[in-house]
């Protein structure tokens, strides 16, 4: 009988191997139609190592591959271990071939988890190379709500938050599908102080030049506050500053059911051409497709914002001040903020675009707050003006700003009483979708049709979702994983099986926090024609 050989020492030049590992995660996978089943093992010197099964020995073998139990694997090959996706640094993995046997083995203690915490300060530096899953352990600083997106026509689930290392270094976490409500749901009703979460097999994103962390289809684990010795360890080393869970949005905690942006559009909300916009004799909301025609700077094109609370602020005097009170240097220009009712130095350029619009029945204006304009652009207001000052020449517009005229998108917007009574011709938007195969099929949808068509079409896209995988864009393009083996009995672990994974998609974000934005912004804009352009 061959004797047993630690995973570190496994090499491809023979396959009469004996190893006797834990399972630590067991996946089904789809990769370009090919079914497999995956693998993550560790041994008791904590080495992990990736096992995959071709199709033909899933059936022979899943039955005893389940997450947690220990095992002798013997007889299989020894391959190069490679792709987007590596669960582990061990250059080869383990491939069952048609003699490997897999048979009931001593327990390996479960304290063993084969766990390798990266630093995020090396994830911000790009130090590692996101090919590799990697383990994360943080504490959640603050974090978000559930937002319901659509990516590529169907609705997947969202959750972001900040975590933190023992360093205080922060790293943005980004959870999809059932991981996202799982965890929200453990968040909001924690009563630990310090909520830390460990992500397993998380997969790196750099995105706009920014780091985050994410699960990776459901081949990730989470788990929240574990009782195991590195999580001990991690929170003995947390900075003992007293921070604690807070939450992105205190008024919200519960999971929001809000419907998807794409439900919204075609099928909950009125459709209306510009025309009928201007025409409308009672307030609602409705939705258009509508081209920017050109951006309109009578009332410039972003505004300067309180840093604590993003409301409009407005520049002191400084001189006055200066007289006022002698005695005080005044280094930096004051602002009075009317919401904190104070007098503030630390502001922040905000967007505050006026869209000149056109569909084929008429003209009229849109005006998008700080949120929905940087979904437009793609940049926040700051970085580009590079100011932390008023406006000086609205009509020099940056080109991330020009080039967003000549453009058709869906909006919904408010008709309100100042549009009504005042005759406003300016139009807050509440919503966007800039989307091309969206604003394609608005486009394509006859305004009779539209109800009973999308309908129908919603009907059927639910019904896809609850079975088939999302399809993902760049990297994640041409792999899928529908099914998880099992379900863990850890409460505390979120593994799930049904395999809904998405990736970020900007410009679908679903946001209601505009409106909001929209009412307490002093600036407001009158009806005044202009005639030069
Ligand atoms: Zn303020």
């Amino acid at each position: 009988m061959a004797s047993i050989t630690n995973i570190y020492s496994l090499k491809p030049f023979k396959t009469q191997w004996r190893v006797h590992v834990r399972i630590l995660k067991v996946w089904k996978q789809y990769l370009n139609g090919v079914e497999t089943l995956e693998m993550v093992v560790v041994d008791d010197m904590n080495q992990t190592m990736h096992v995959s099964l071709k199709k033909e020995y899933i059936k022979k073998h899943e039955n005893v591959s389940e997450e947690g139990l220990s095992k002798i694997i013997t007889n299989f090959q020894v391959a190069h271990n490679g792709g987007k996706f590596r669960t582990t640094p061990h250059v080869c993995k383990i491939q069952f071939a048609s003699t490997t046997s897999i048979r009931p083995a001593e327990d390996i203690d479960p304290n063993i988890l084969g766990l390798n915490f990266v630093k995020f300060s090396d994830i911000h530096e790009g130090k590692l190379n996101p090919d590799f899953l990697i383990d994360v352990v943080g504490q959640i600083v603050s974090i978000g709500e559930v937002e319901i997106l659509n990516v590529n026509k169907k609705q997947t689930k969202r959750l972001t938050m900040e975590i933190r290392d023992t360093e205080n270094v922060r790293l943005n976490c980004v959870l999809w599908g059932p991981y996202a409500s799982n965890l929200e749901s453990l968040a909001t009703n924690t009563t630990e102080a310090v909520f830390v979460v460990v992500l397993r097999f998380s997969k790196l994103r750099l995105y706009q030049g920014v780091w985050s962390v994410g699960n990776c289809y459901n081949c990730s684990t989470v788990l929240t506050n574990p009782d195991i010795p590195e999580v001990l360890a991690f929170k003995e080393k947390l900075p003992a500053d007293g921070v604690t869970l807070s939450y992105t949005h205190p008024n919200q905690l519960t999971i929001v059911s809000s419907i998807s942006v794409r439900d919204d559009f075609f099928l909950h909300s009125p459709r209306r051409t510009i025309s009928e916009i201007i025409a409308a004799s009672e307030v609602g909301k409705c939705v258009t497709m509508a081209t920017i025609m050109s951006i309109d700077t009578e009332f410039g094109w972003y505004y300067m914002s309180c840093k604590t609370c993003s409301k409009k602020v407005f520049p002191h005097d400084m001189d006055a001040m200066r007289e006022k009170y002698p005695g005080r240097p005044f280094k930096k220009q004051l602002w009075k903020c009317g919401k904190c009712n104070t007098d503030v130095e630390e502001v922040i350029p905000a967007f505050m675009l006026t869209f000149r619009v056109m569909d084929n029945t008429g003209e009229t204006k849109f005006l998008l707050f700080d949120k929905l304009a940087m979904e437009v652009v793609n940049q926040t207001a700051s970085q580009l003006t590079q100011s932390v000052d008023e406006i000086q020449d609205p009509d020099v517009l940056p080109m991330s700003l020009s080039n967003i005229c000549g453009k058709t998108y869906l909006f919904k917007v408010a008709i309100e009483s100042s549009n009504i009574v005042f005759n406003s011709d300016t139009y807050k938007v509440m919503k966007i979708v800039t989307q091309s195969d969206l604003v394609k099929e608005f486009s394509e949808i006859s305004v009779s049709q539209n109800t009973i068509e999308a309908k129908h079409e919603e009907h059927v896209l639910t019904s896809l979702t609850t079975e088939a995988p999302l399809l993902l864009e760049d990297d994640y393009e041409d792999v899928k994983t529908p099914s998880s083996k099992r379900k863990s009995n850890d409460s505390e672990e979120i593994g799930n099986d049904s395999g809904e994974l998405s990736v970020a998609s900007k410009k679908t974000k679903n946001d209601f926090k505009n409106g909001d934005d929209a009412k307490h912004t002093v600036m407001k804009p009158v009806k005044k024609e202009k005639t030069d352009d």
